[in-house]
């Protein structure tokens, strides 16, 4: 059973509010699948993370987000994290073999996998209309200044993110991950943005503070030191693909007839597998013919 949960609280005074997220069984769970390398454990982990909070702060049922981080000459390439709004996530790595570098205190050194420049993109889609898409230049390609420098850039949200995963020394399992949001509202005043900087200047890094046992509600408590603090809501998340057979068939349909019958050409059979969780998808010529026949109906 997945642990794994957001938590969102509020000032009473409606002044900032702040999403922490436990997702150590999702980061797992990830790294299982696209069998990461430590840097591109790392990454990958920051940005579901991230994702999986933003996801959840979405109102539409429908809705979904999705974070792109593509660095200028990067070794790992593209990192891409999709949630629901339920903050449930999935996500990939374009290299996940990616080689690890390490700074001189033992941490991993992200920025340079991922990409000291590039691009940040971000897409809401509500499940109608058209999606929206801001695109933000990477600081530092260690995820969590890059998400800050979005919502100050492309939202105007003035935004503390932080983000962390902690691998076991030798074999490289994921122990731990989270992070939270903090971000304030157009009511919080000069008094509110001090208090908040020396909270954050104080707290430690997300990891150190889950590995003494701190919750993640407490995590909150410390960001909002001095605030009477509300919890809006606690949720469990996980990591869940939404890949299915329908979806690769409405694929193949959308091809012409000539492309689905030689999709069978090599094998004697089409296959499709998923980025998120690496499954396949068999269809036959028998199963082809019949997808042709009914694009047609
Ligand atoms: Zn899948």
């Amino acid at each position: 059973m997945s642990e794994d949960k957001i938590i969102r609280c509020i000032t009473s005074d409606g002044a900032v509010v702040i999403s922490a997220a436990l997702t150590s069984d999702i980061v797992f769970k990830a790294s299982r699948i696209h069998k990461t390398s430590p840097a591109a454990t790392a990454a990958l982990g920051r940005l579901l993370t991230a994702c999986s909070i933003m996801g959840a702060q979405l109102k539409q049922k429908d809705a979904s987000i999705t974070l792109r981080v593509n660095g200028d000459n990067s070794e790992l390439g593209a990192v891409i994290a999709v949630s629901d709004s339920s903050g449930n996530v999935r996500g990939y790595v374009q290299n996940p073999a990616c080689h690890t570098e390490y700074y001189e205190n033992g941490k991993i050194n992200v920025g340079k996998a991922v990409g000291r420049t590039g691009v940040l993109n971000v897409m809401r889609d509500y499940g109608t209309g058209e999606p929206y898409i801001g695109m933000v230049p990477l600081v530092s390609g260690e995820i969590a200044e890059d998400i800050t420098s979005y919502f100050a850039s492309s939202e105007q949200i003035p935004t503390v993110c932080a983000l962390g995963v902690l691998l076991e020394k030798e074999s490289h399992e994921v122990l731990l991950s989270g992070g939270f949001l903090l971000q304030l509202l157009p009511g919080a005043d000069n008094s509110t943005i001090e208090k908040i900087e020396k909270n954050i200047e104080e707290l430690e890094p997300v990891t150190t503070m889950l590995a003494k046992g701190l919750s993640i509600k407490e995590i909150c408590d410390l960001a909002l030191d001095g605030f009477e603090v509300e919890v809006l809501d606690e949720m469990p998340i996980d990591y869940k693909c939404a890949c299915s057979r329908e979806k690769v068939e409405r694929a193949f349909m959308t091809m012409s007839d000539e492309d689905i019958r030689a999709s069978a050409e090599d094998l004697g059979f089409a296959q499709a597998s998923c980025h998120f969780c690496n499954k396949v998808y068999r269809l036959t010529k028998d199963d082809l013919e019949d997808l042709i026949k009914r694009k047609h109906e």
